[in-house]
C-alpha cells in the first residue's frame, strides 16, 4: 500500500496544522492547567468546519471523507491531544450515531449545530460494571405509555458536560430474549437523552491524570422520560450500532495517537539539536540519535497503520482488524515517544508547562480509551481465527 493523500487532503491538514500552531498550542499550558474546556477554541474549530468534515454537503457538512478528519484530528493532537479528542468524540461518538441511525426528525433537529460547532454530543455507553465487557449495562428504558422511563449510571462520558452539549445518547438494557439454547440475552437500544431533561445529573468532572481540558463526566439517570420517538436506530441494535461506531472511532483515535507521537518527536528533536552538555548538542551522542530514529519509526508505523485502516473504511473493505491495529499500534507509539521525549528533556520534561510533558500524562488514556489494548489484541485474535 502507498499511502497517499490528495491535494485537498495535503491543504487541510496544513490549515488544521496552522491553527493547531498559532491558536491551540500557546495557550494548551493554560487551559490545561484550568482544567477546561475552551469553549472559543471549539467555536472557531466549528468556523473552520472541522464537526462537519466526513459528512454530505446537503446536511450541513463539509463534503470531506473519513481521511479528512483523521487528518485534523492529527494535526491538534500534535499539540493538544484533549481539543483532538473533543473533535474525535464529538463527531466519532457524538455525531456519527445520529447520522447513521437517526430518523430524519432527530437528523433534523440535532445535527445542525453539531456539524456546525455550536453543539457537542456525547455517547454513555460505560457503566461501572460494564466497561471491556459492554454486555455488562445495568441502565433499563422501559417503555411507559408513548415514553422512555431510564433508571442507571454511566461512567467517564466524554464531552457529556460542556454548556454546548445538547445530548447524551445512552444505551439502556429495554428487554430480553431467549435464545434456542434456552439461554437470556439483554436487548441493548440506544436512546437519546437531551441535555437538562429532568433526572438527568452531570456529576462532577473527575480529576483524571491527563486530558485536563477535555470535557468528562459520570452521569446517572434516574426515573428520566423521554419522547418515545427518542430511541435511535432499532430497538435491539444499540450495542451492534455502537460496536459499528467504535469500530470507525478507533481509526481517528489512532490518528489521535499518532499526532500525540509526532508531537513528542518534533519537541524532542528540536531540543536535542539545541541543548548543549558537554560540549556538544545532545542530538549528537548516538544514544540521543537513535532514540529519535527509534521514535521518527514508530509516527511512520502508526500513521501507514491509520491511514490503511481509514482508506479500507472509505472505500468500503473490511478494516475491523485493521482499525484495531493501527488504535494498538498508536497508543504503543505515544506513550513510548513521550516517555523518550520527557527522557531527552531531562529535568525540564518533568515541569508541566513542557508540551512533553503534557504528553507524557495525556497518552496514557491512548491504551484504554475507546477498546484498552487487550481488547484490540483480543479483535486482532479473532481475526485470525482464535477464540480469544
Ligand atoms: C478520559 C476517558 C474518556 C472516556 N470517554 C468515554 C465515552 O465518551 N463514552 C464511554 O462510553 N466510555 C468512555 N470511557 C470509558 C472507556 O472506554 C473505558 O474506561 C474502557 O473501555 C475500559 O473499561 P473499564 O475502565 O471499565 O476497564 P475494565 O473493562 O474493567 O478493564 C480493566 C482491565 O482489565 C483488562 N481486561 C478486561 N477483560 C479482559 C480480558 N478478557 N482479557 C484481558 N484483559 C482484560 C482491560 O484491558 C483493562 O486493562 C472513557 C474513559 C476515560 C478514562
Amino acid at each position: 500500500m502507498i499511502a497517499e493523500l490528495d491535494d485537498e487532503q495535503l491543504k487541510l491538514s496544513q490549515v488544521v496544522r496552522d491553527f493547531a500552531d498559532s491558536v491551540v498550542a500557546p495557550a494548551a499550558y493554560r487551559y490545561d492547567t484550568e482544567r477546561r474546556l475552551p469553549l472559543e477554541i471549539i467555536a472557531q474549530m466549528g468556523e473552520l468546519g472541522l464537526f462537519g468534515l466526513p459528512f454530505p454537503r446537503d446536511i450541513g457538512g463539509q463534503g470531506k471523507d473519513y481521511v479528512s478528519l483523521c487528518l485534523a484530528v492529527e494535526a491538534l493532537a500534535r499539540v493538544d491531544q484533549s481539543i483532538a479528542v473533543t473533535l474525535e468524540a464529538g463527531v466519532g461518538l457524538g455525531i456519527v450515531p445520529i447520522y447513521r441511525h437517526g430518523s430524519r426528525e432527530q437528523q433534523e433537529r440535532w445535527l445542525p449545530d453539531l456539524l456546525a460547532g455550536r453543539a457537542l454530543a456525547a455517547f454513555g455507553l460505560t457503566e461501572a460494571q460494564a466497561g471491556s465487557d459492554a454486555g455488562g449495562t445495568r441502565t433499563t428504558a422501559r417503555l411507559d405509555g408513548d415514553e422512555w422511563v431510564i433508571d442507571g449510571s454511566k461512567q467517564f462520558i466524554t464531552n457529556s458536560g460542556t454548556p454546548i452539549t445538547s445530548l447524551v445518547t445512552i444505551t439502556a438494557v429495554t428487554g430480553e430474549s431467549t435464545r434456542p439454547d434456552g439461554s437470556v440475552r439483554k436487548e441493548l437500544s440506544s436512546i437519546i437523552v437531551p441535555s437538562g431533561t429532568p433526572g438527568f445529573e452531570v456529576g462532577p468532572a473527575y480529576d483524571k491524570v491527563g486530558w485536563h481540558t477535555s470535557d468528562t463526566h459520570p452521569l446517572t439517570l434516574t426515573g428520566v422520560r423521554v419522547p418515545a420517538e427518542n430511541l435511535l436506530g432499532e430497538r435491539g441494535r444499540g450495542y451492534a450500532n455502537f460496536l459499528r461506531a467504535l469500530d470507525e472511532g478507533r481509526i481517528a483515535f489512532a490518528a489521535l495517537a499518532t499526532g500525540a507521537a509526532q508531537g513528542c518527536l518534533e519537541e524532542a528533536l528540536r531540543y536535542a539539536k539545541e541543548r548543549v552538555v558537554f560540549g556538544r548538542a545532545i542530538g549528537e551522542n548516538q544514544h540521543v540519535a537513535f532514540t529519535l530514529a527509534r521514535m521518527q519509526a514508530r509516527v511512520h508505523t502508526a500513521r501507514l497503520a491509520w491511514y490503511d485502516a481509514a482508506q479500507r473504511l472509505v472505500h468500503g473493505k473490511p478494516f475491523k482488524a485493521e482499525a484495531s491495529i493501527a488504535k494498538l499500534v498508536g497508543g504503543e507509539a505515544a506513550m513510548a515517544n513521550a516517555r523518550d521525549a520527557s527522557q531527552i528533556f531531562g529535568g525540564y520534561g518533568f515541569l508541566n508547562e513542557n508540551p512533553v510533558a503534557r504528553h507524557y500524562r495525556d497518552s496514557k488514556i491512548l491504551e484504554v480509551g475507546e477498546g484498552t489494548t487487550e481488547v484490540q489484541l483480543m479483535i486482532i485474535a479473532r481475526s485470525l481465527g482464535l477464540d480469544a
